[in-house]
């Protein structure tokens, strides 16, 4: 803005310097005009009688006057007379080209010429129809220079006083919008890089108001991201809860929540291979409710399933933290104990045992006491057996409890 504006300023100074030139060579050529018209009046007489004193003198007058630069008067030969701007200079031999141009020329025309920023005008001077000499003066153009000078120097004062208030502009839009801006460039910035920030525009004016929108904004802004980031470890947390429950199920028996059949078996081969590592003893207890089928047909499938429950819920009371207890298949149910020889392994299934049978479980007011049998395998020292053949040890054990009458413990002695 401030460059257009000098380039304004320096181009209407240049306009203006063209115009006034124009005006003055107009007016200087008027006053040319004037003088010559009332010159050749005053020296018509001396010029006629060649008094070359009083043609001096006229010479010498205007010698005085800074605006005429020179006043040359030439006789009907065109030699010069007298030239003020040469004073010693007297009757030239031979005739001046200006002098002989001025000579020819018709009544009353008058003749011009620029040459060296100054104006030379010149007539020719008659008597009647007679020629009887030339008048040829310069006007300078001195005072145009000065004008022009001042001019010049006017728009550059102007031009300068432009650059100072330009200067100043820019530092206060600077001040205003220009760094303001930049702190909400930067503070979003921030934002975008995750920092809670905020812009400190306090001014009362547009730029004040947009930096309280900004700061609202980004208030809500951070609401919004608070709130998702609750909803994300919400979400997290259920799904861990719900990847729990999943993983649990799957190795639950849904009904008694003892672990399943499957999930003995992964558990099982772990043990089996601890204790042939370890070389120490390892035993499964199978046992199976007695007459389960009566229990259903006299309280009730329903009433079956709160038995199995119970029954589950009460061998899981009674065994090691180190014990794994599972539910087999139907009301068959099985019993991993690690390091246990075959004597605290037979003493837990006695223990089992009394503790179901001396159980009343309590049933829509109906009391309802079951028996188990069980069958106890124990693989010694130095395992050489997998899980399946010393459960089907211990079931061939259970059988035998079964066949000797039920509610009874049998070791299975292979
Ligand atoms: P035993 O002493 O010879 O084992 O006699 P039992 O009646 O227990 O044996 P049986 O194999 O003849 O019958 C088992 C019964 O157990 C039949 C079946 O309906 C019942 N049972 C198996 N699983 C469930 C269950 O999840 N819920 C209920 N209520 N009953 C079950
Ligand atoms: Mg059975
Ligand atoms: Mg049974």
């Amino acid at each position: 803005m401030t460059l257009l504006a000098l380039v304004g300023i320096f181009g209407l100074n240049f306009v203006s310097i063209q115009r006034e030139k124009v005006n003055f060579h107009d007016e200087l050529q008027n006053q040319a005009n004037l003088f010559l018209e009332t010159m050749a009046l005053t020296i018509r007489d001396p010029l006629y009688r060649l008094e070359l004193d009083e043609l001096n003198d006229l010479a010498q007058a205007v010698r005085d006057n800074e605006k005429i630069s020179q006043l040359i008067i030439f006789d009907r030969g065109g030699h010069i007379l007298v030239n003020s701007a040469q004073p010693e200079l007297f009757f030239s031999q031979v005739p001046d080209p200006l002098g002989k141009t001025l000579i020819s020329l018709p009544v009353g025309e008058v003749v011009s010429t620029w040459y060296n920023d100054e104006l030379i005008a010149g007539q020719a001077i008659f008597v009647g129809n007679q020629i009887i000499g030339g008048i040829a003066v310069g006007f300078s153009t001195g005072p145009l220079d000065e004008k022009i000078k001042v001019m010049t120097n006017e728009s550059r004062l102007v031009a300068l006083i432009i650059i100072g208030l330009g200067s100043l502009l820019s530092f206060i839009l600077a001040r205003q919008i220009t760094s303001p801006l930049g702190e909400l460039t930067e503070v979003a910035n921030h934002m975008g890089r995750g920092r809670s920030t905020r812009v400190q525009l306090k001014s009362a004016d547009e730029i004040g108001k947009l930096g309280q929108v900004f700061n609202k904004m980004a208030d809500l802004i951070e609401e919004r991201e608070a709130a998702l980031r609750d909803l994300a470890q919400g979400l997290e947390n259920t799904v861990a809860e719900r990847t729990a429950e999943l993983e649990k199920m799957a190795i639950s028996d849904p009904l008694t929540l003892v672990y399943n059949r499957r999930h003995f078996f992964t558990l099982a081969e772990k043990e089996l291979e601890r204790a042939r590592q370890q070389e120490t003893a390892l035993a499964v207890i199978l046992l199976d409710a007695d007459h389960f089928k009566d229990i259903n047909d006299t309280y009730g499938h329903q009433a079956g399933d709160l038995t199995l429950i119970e029954l589950a819920k009460s061998c899981q009371e009674a065994i090691r933290k180190q014990d794994i207890f599972a539910r087999y298949g139907g009301e068959e149910f099985i019993l991993l104990m690690p390091d246990a020889p075959v004597g605290s392994a037979q003493a837990t299934a006695e223990r089992l045992r009394q503790r179901v049978a001396e159980k009343i479980i309590a049933v829509d007011g109906k009391k309802i006491t079951i028996t188990i049998s069980l069958g106890v395998a124990c693989a010694g020292s130095a395992i050489a057996q997998n899980i399946t053949s010393l459960v089907a040890l211990a079931d061939q054990a259970l059988y035998q409890s079964k066949q000797n009458g039920r509610n009874r413990v049998t070791v299975s002695t292979s």
